[in-house]
């Protein structure tokens, strides 16, 4: 499908997620959806669990703003690869509270309600390769495709999924540094990311070599 009408579909659904209500919890919080999660076309597609208050729910962009979005960006700076390159969104694309205001992690209610714009996010960026950030995201794809994977038994690996390369990563936030998976450990999974793109664009290379 040619670029413009893929951004047409995108504009579309930045619209209708603008003014979804299927969440109740999230009433009166808007969808993390516009240009500023990425380009359309990017080959590299981020998942996150949800927008954080203090992060993409205030800024409107998503893993920005707060000390998991200073983490990512330090990652992917880590592999050389820049926010513009790519795209990033959230398994849950509003921000969930617990009555008191604080984060909390999406319901799988709430993640099942979010399937559907994640899937159509997927087919019109239409990435080369998915990498999620943390096990609510690495489940998430499961309602656009099953899989098996783990964060214990894939996690900073390449796998194949959807005819796509999926690297499942642990999350970047604080919480899950300090007791699930270290920087050091972070830092070298995020190398799993690059390697892939290093592939897509072998494979790629070939295909137009095949064709000139
Ligand atoms: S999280 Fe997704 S499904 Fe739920 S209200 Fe927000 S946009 Fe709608």
């Amino acid at each position: 499908m040619k670029i413009e009408r893929r951004r047409e579909q995108f504009n579309a659904l930045v619209s209708e997620a603008a003014t979804c209500r299927l969440c109740a919890a999230m009433c009166g919080r808007t969808a993390v959806l516009s240009d500023h999660n990425g380009r359309v076309g990017a080959q590299a597609m981020f998942i996150g669990e949800a927008p954080g208050r203090q992060g993409g729910d205030r800024t409107r962009v998503p893993f920005s703003g707060d000390q998991s979005g200073r983490n990512f960006a330090r990652y992917l700076a880590s592999v050389g690869l820049a926010r513009e390159q790519i795209f990033i969104t959230n398994a849950a694309l509003c921000n969930p509270r617990t009555e008191t205001g604080a984060n909390r992690k999406p319901s799988r209610v709430e993640v099942s309600n979010c399937s559907g714009f994640l899937r159509r996010q997927l087919d019109i960026i239409d990435p080369r390769v998915v990498v999620t950030l943390g096990a609510v995201a690495l489940a998430a794809l499961c309602a656009v495709e099953y899989h098996q994977l783990t964060l214990g038994q894939d996690a900073g690996q390449i796998r194949k999924w959807r005819g796509l390369l999926l690297v499942p990563l642990y999350h970047p936030s604080p919480q899950v540094l300090a007791s699930h998976r270290r920087e050091a450990a972070q830092l070298e999974d995020y190398k799993a990311v690059a390697r892939a793109l290093r592939l897509i664009e072998k494979r790629e290379r070939r295909a137009f070599e095949r064709v000139v």
